[in-house]
Order: C-alpha cells, then sequence, then structure tokens
C-alpha cells in the first residue's frame, strides 16, 4: 500500500516536510493557496537570507525563550551544521558574517528555492497551487481551487501554514477559525520583531522619517542592544528594537506602553561627555554646540531637542539626555508589517510528536505554532527543523 501524505502550506517547514517523506517511499502532495511556493521565503532573502545562526547550541536554543526544550529536540534533529550542508547539497554553500549569522553565499533565497523546489519535482511530490484550504468535512479536506470546491480524502496531513505577518505573501492566519472549530486551543497571534509606534512632533518626523540612528544602546529592564534604529512617521523599528519586541510587547499588554531608554553616544563614557561639555558654549545654538562638542548625529541631537527646556540645561541634565533618552512606545506596528508573528497553536494542544490532540493524523509544523524568536536566522531554523522533526515522526509511525 501507498503511504499517502497531504501537506497544507508551501512554506519553508512544509516544503522540507514534503523532501524528507518524498525521499522515504511516501507519496506526498504539497497544497499551497498561492499561484507559487515560498513567497515569504523569499521575501526573508530580500535583504540577505539570514538562513540559521553559528553560536553554540545551548545559547541558539535560549533564543526560544519558555519553548526552547521543545525546540531543543527539533533542533538537534536538524542542526544549523546539518542545515548548512543542506543548503550546500542544493548548490548553495554558505558563509558565516561577522555576526554569526548564517547566509548562503548569493545572500538570496531563489536559487536555493529553485534548486529545492527542482529536488521536491525529482522526487515526484505532486504540487497543488491555488489551492485554498478551508477545512475539514468529515475525514476530506476541503480546498477552493479555480474550477470551485473540490474535496480530498486523507489519512495523514500537516499543516504547515505559517503565521500572521506579511498577509499578502500567503500566511493570513485564517487557518484559526478553522481550527478553534475542532476546538484546538490558539493563542492571539500578534506582532513579533517589529517595529513600535511612539509620538514625535510633527517637526521631528517631517525631518527624520526614513533617517537612521546609528550606533545606539536600546536598554529595556535589565536587557540592552547595541545597533542601529530607524525613525519611521510613527515610531522606531531596526535590528535592537525586533531583539526585545516580544518583552516590549509584553509590557505594553500589561502595562499599557513601554519605555525604553537610549544611549545615544554609548562610546562615550559619562566622564568624557562631562570633559567636552566644559567647552563654553558662546554664542553657539544647543544643537551646534552638542554637534561640535560630542559629534552627535542630526538625529540624535533632533531627539534632543524634542525634549522641553533643552536651550536652558544643566549640563548633567544634558547628559541624562544623551545617556539615558527615555522613549515611551505605545503599540506595536501592525502585524502586517512585522517580521513574524507570536502565538498560534499551544502546545498543550499537540502531543510530543507535534499531533493535534483533537485531530488524530494531523500535524502541525513552523510559525503556525505558538512560539517566537528573535530574528538572525532562528525563526527559519526552526521551521525547516520543525518539518524535518514531523517527518520524522510520520516515517517511524506509519
Ligand atoms: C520581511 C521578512 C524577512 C524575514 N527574514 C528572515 C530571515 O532573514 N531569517 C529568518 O530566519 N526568518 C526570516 N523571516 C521569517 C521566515 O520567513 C518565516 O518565519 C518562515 O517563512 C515561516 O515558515 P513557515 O513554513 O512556517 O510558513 P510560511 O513561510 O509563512 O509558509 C506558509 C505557507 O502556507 C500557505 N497557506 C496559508 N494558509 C493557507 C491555506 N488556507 N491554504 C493553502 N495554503 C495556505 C501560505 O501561502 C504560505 O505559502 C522573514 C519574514 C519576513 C516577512
Amino acid at each position: 500500500m501507498t503511504k499517502e501524505i497531504a501537506i497544507i502550506g508551501g512554506g519553508p517547514s512544509g516544503l522540507m516536510a514534503a523532501e524528507i517523506l518524498s525521499a522515504n517511499g511516501f507519496k506526498v502532495t504539497i497544497y499551497e493557496r498561492k499561484p507559487t511556493f515560498g513567497r515569504k521565503f523569499l521575501m526573508a532573502g530580500r535583504g540577505g537570507l539570514n538562513i540559521s545562526h553559528s553560536e553554540n547550541l545551548d545559547s541558539f536554543i535560549k533564543k526560544y525563550g519558555m519553548k526552547s526544550n521543545i525546540f531543543k529536540t527539533v533542533i538537534d534533529n536538524f542542526s544549523p551544521e546539518k542545515l548548512r550542508k543542506w543548503c550546500e547539497g542544493l548548490g548553495e554553500k554558505t558563509f558565516i558574517g561577522s555576526s554569526g549569522r548564517i547566509f548562503p553565499q548569493s545572500f538570496k533565497s531563489s536559487p536555493l528555492l529553485r534548486a529545492w523546489l527542482g529536488r521536491l519535482e525529482k522526487q515526484n511530490v505532486i504540487f497543488k497551487l491555488n489551492h485554498d484550504w478551508l477545512g475539514w468535512d468529515q475525514n476530506n479536506l476541503i480546498f477552493k481551487t479555480k474550477n470551485g470546491k473540490i474535496a480530498v480524502p486523507s489519512n495523514t496531513t500537516i499543516l504547515s501554514l505559517g503565521g500572521a505577518s506579511w498577509p499578502k505573501l500567503g500566511s493570513d492566519g485564517s487557518w484559526v477559525k478553522i481550527l478553534e472549530r475542532e476546538s484546538v486551543k490558539i493563542s492571539p497571534l500578534q506582532p513579533s520583531n517589529c517595529g513600535f509606534v511612539t509620538e514625535w512632533s510633527v517637526v521631528f518626523s517631517k525631518k527624520f522619517e526614513g533617517k537612521s540612528l546609528k550606533s545606539i544602546t536600546l536598554s529595556f529592564q535589565d536587557k540592552k542592544k547595541h545597533g542601529e534604529l530607524i525613525i519611521t512617521k510613527n515610531g522606531v523599528e531596526g535590528g535592537p528594537i525586533y531583539a526585545l519586541s516580544a518583552f516590549l510587547r509584553e509590557e505594553i499588554n500589561i502595562n499599557g506602553s513601554a519605555q525604553i531608554l537610549l544611549d545615544l553616544k554609548p562610546d562615550f563614557s559619562i566622564e568624557e561627555i562631562q570633559k567636552r561639555l566644559l567647552k563654553p558654549k558662546l554664542k553657539l545654538s544647543m544643537s551646534n554646540y552638542l554637534r561640535k562638542t560630542l559629534n552627535l548625529s542630526d538625529v540624535a541631537i533632533g531627539l534632543l531637542m524634542e525634549l522641553p527646556d533643552r536651550n536652558n540645561w544643566m549640563q548633567n541634565k544634558i547628559i541624562n539626555a544623551i545617556k539615558s533618552y527615555k522613549l515611551n512606545l505605545q503599540k506595536p506596528f501592525a502585524i502586517d508589517r512585522a517580521i513574524s508573528s507570536a502565538g498560534g497553536v499551544t502546545f498543550n494542544s499537540v502531543n510530543d510528536n507535534f499531533m493535534l490532540i483533537n485531530k488524530p493524523n494531523v500535524y502541525v509544523a513552523g510559525e503556525m505554532l505558538d512560539w517566537e524568536a528573535p530574528t538572525g536566522g532562528y525563526l527559519l531554523q526552526a521551521c525547516i527543523a520543525n518539518g524535518a522533526y514531523v517527518a520524522n515522526i510520520i516515517m517511524k509511525k506509519i
């Protein structure tokens, strides 16, 4: 008897499950609502595809926070090293960037995706594009297609439907309602690795929208991140804020806002600033004085000029504003602008094999599960490893 599997969702987690199962004698059909596979994966490659990270496994696993234990097993089974070999097998050697992040040599997703789909075709995976999954009718999977609704019987199904960020790429969280009908518990989908809204003055946002605050240190509670922030019309985004987005979002959920502190001149100690500010201001405006004495960027000076009374500050007030600039964040940017989403199918709703407890023989993999991780390659590594893990479980079972 042929062992048949239906995989719904053609992103990295579904494609990896398809690869392993089809290589091991399964007849795999992969259903995707969009006319092409891997649209979010392609988008991830636009600014350089950061596919994994080279740090040691113990600290790697910690990036999954409360879900580290679950992902330890998954990543042990398909490690960053294994992922690098897999990329190489598809003709895309990888390299480790200065920050420890892993990238394919081409920096892009498209060559990897092309070679990946080529491999799946050779392994006789059946591609069903433009198939929008609507749910179940008893044991049948129901899809909306260009020719109307169809029902497909399936004994074993993998759902790899993604989260809800960038919905125009295909993953829009429409599966939440379908699974809730089956009494599967879902944590609300929320933006992760995202920017945050803050209230700029009209003058500031007009002048600095799109400009970066380079080389600052952002602190929130006991956490610090160094890097570059980008000013948007109504907020801030960029590496350091993405990295702390989970904590900031939770603070806002509980207290209505989150206050971050910016060190606008982390390479100068307080003493160094004090020394430089001994120079008389003479007739210079405060902005010019700060630019000349401290070599602050225009954006940093613009931020300081947002503060009340700035022209009559005493020295210690200036130093405080430069080393601990307070910024209140009101809410995350909308989920459709986020890099990823938090929330999803709760781990209480699946067993250790990622099978839905309420829906036997239906497995779940990838970003649609209730976990989150910072950028740095941790998202794709987990999704791909999760697809591999579920495939290996199914192989052992069937
Ligand atoms: C701008 C951007 C940059 C990113 N950069 C990086 C990065 O550098 N490194 C990193 O690790 N991660 C990055 N990510 C995140 C990463 O791309 C995702 O975490 C990953 O693609 C999730 O994989 P997945 O297989 O779980 O879901 P997805 O890739 O979202 O795939 C799910 C698929 O399911 C399909 N689908 C959904 N619902 C249905 C339905 N009802 N019927 C049929 N098909 C359906 C969707 O169309 C989609 O193709 C980035 C994301 C974005 C948006």
